[in-house]
């Protein structure tokens, strides 16, 4: 059977753990080479680029830091160098530096801006580059994909994280004004906007019991993603099966934007 992303090339941004992890694997399952970025924890990536191959696909795992563009231009030179060129995307790296406001330090802030935000802008200039650079390819009605990780937090507000959730707010505006640039060369930029997924960043708010139940009171769908959630969204989004799906974002939250508070309420 034709798998939906075969002889396409895709990179993945923080895929050494979480949502890019769980994107990676969904990627290469759907027939993709996938070059999986990692900034941490190279032995995570480089065991998951080593089960691809040993399952019969291509894999290679980079080191870099999104934030340095220097770096994120060597992870492009190794992606050419490996396969030649990319057709997706994925830029997925992102952290949280949680503080009240009043007490949030400079470094915080600018930790969260230059990852969350900067990152996505480095690693978008040297995709759009390279998609240029490279020109059509029979494998994809598109020249090329971007897949921006964005949050539900690009619309909802969150106290104790104004850091995060302007970078998020930041990643919608970035996403929709590169995507009225690029959209005549057939380039599709796009969000994933996921709700509460089950990994480290947001270990706190799934680790107990009460935990929780908390969290679920928020999600209508009644219960927690998975990377795997994200992982199905990903390969629609960067296949030629969304081709006329150009500047939007796609929640994967379980209807957490449906604000469940007023259900009953309000
Ligand atoms: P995670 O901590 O497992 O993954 C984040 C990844 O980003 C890690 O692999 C980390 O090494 C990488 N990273 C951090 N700084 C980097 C840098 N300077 N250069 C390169 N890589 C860097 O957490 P996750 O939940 O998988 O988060 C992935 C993305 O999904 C983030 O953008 C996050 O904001 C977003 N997101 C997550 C959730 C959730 O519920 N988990 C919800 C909404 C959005």
């Amino acid at each position: 059977m034709e798998k939906l992303l075969e002889n396409q090339v895709a990179l993945v941004t923080g895929a050494s753990s979480g949502i890019g992890y769980g994107v990676a694997q969904a990627l290469a399952n759907a027939g993709a080479a996938v070059v999986l970025n990692y900034h941490t924890h190279a032995e995570s990536a480089k065991k998951l680029a080593d089960e691809i191959e040993k399952a019969g696909g291509a894999a290679l795992a980079v080191g870099a830091d999104v934030t340095d563009r220097d770096q994120v231009e060597s992870m492009f030179d190794a992606c050419r160098a490996r396969f030649g060129t990319v057709d997706i995307v994925v830029a997925n790296s992102g952290l949280q530096r949680d503080s009240a406001f009043a007490e949030m330090t400079l470094e915080d802030w600018q930790t969260v801006l230059a990852t969350n935000l900067t990152g996505q802008f480095l690693t978008a200039q040297s995709a759009v580059k390279e998609f240029r650079r490279r020109g059509p390819r029979p494998v994809s009605k598109a020249l090329g994909k971007l897949i921006c990780m964005s949050s539900v937090h690009e619309v909802i507000p969150w106290a104790r994280r104004v850091n995060y959730a302007a970078s998020k707010g930041g990643v919608l505006m970035f996403m929709k004004s590169l995507a009225q640039e690029v959209a005549p060369e057939r380039i599709r930029v796009n969000s994933i906007a996921p709700g509460a997924i089950r990994t480290r960043i947001n270990k706190d708010a799934w680790e107990s019991k009460p935990e929780q139940d908390r969290l679920l009171q928020l999600i209508p769908y009644g219960r927690v993603g998975n990377p795997d959630d994200i992982g199905k969204a990903a390969v629609w989004l960067a296949s030629d099966e969304s081709d006329y799906v150009v500047g939007t974002t796609l929640f994967v939250d379980g209807g957490m934007t449906l604000y469940p508070e007023f259900a009953d309420n309000g």
